[in-house]
């Protein structure tokens, strides 16, 4: 479905039959105030361009909001695990390597 930014995500749903206006994250879920989901995340959530650019059946991803000072903004924070590998997926734009392999400039040198 299509986010309030305008981007695809999987995970925004938006209730707007017969009048309702009801839209959640259903990855962020329900969190209590002030880790709360806002449709203003969206504009600079990662998650839309993750699911565009890698689409592997075993990354699972997280999400949590922080907000690094008080008074500035609060941004969605990804987390990605692999179940093949078992570990977290540092670039989950790329993925971790098992299945797919990096490209160079994503290995680092020894
Ligand atoms: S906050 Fe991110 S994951 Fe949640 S609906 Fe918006 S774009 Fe999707």
């Amino acid at each position: 479905m299509r986010t309030p930014a305008g981007k695809e995500c999987k995970y925004f749903y938006g209730d707007y039959y017969r009048g309702k206006n009801a839209e959640e994250c259903r990855l962020i879920g329900h969190q209590p105030p002030p880790n709360h989901w806002t449709a203003d995340l969206c504009k600079a959530c990662p998650v839309p361009g993750i699911l565009q650019a890698n689409s592997c059946p075993n990354m699972t991803l997280s999400a949590s909001i922080k907000r690094k000072l008080p008074g500035l903004k609060r941004k969605v924070i990804i987390t990605a695990y692999c179940s093949r590998s078992q570990g977290i997926v540092k670039e989950p734009h790329v993925g971790c390597g098992l299945c797919h392999d990096l490209p160079d400039a994503f290995i680092e040198e020894q």
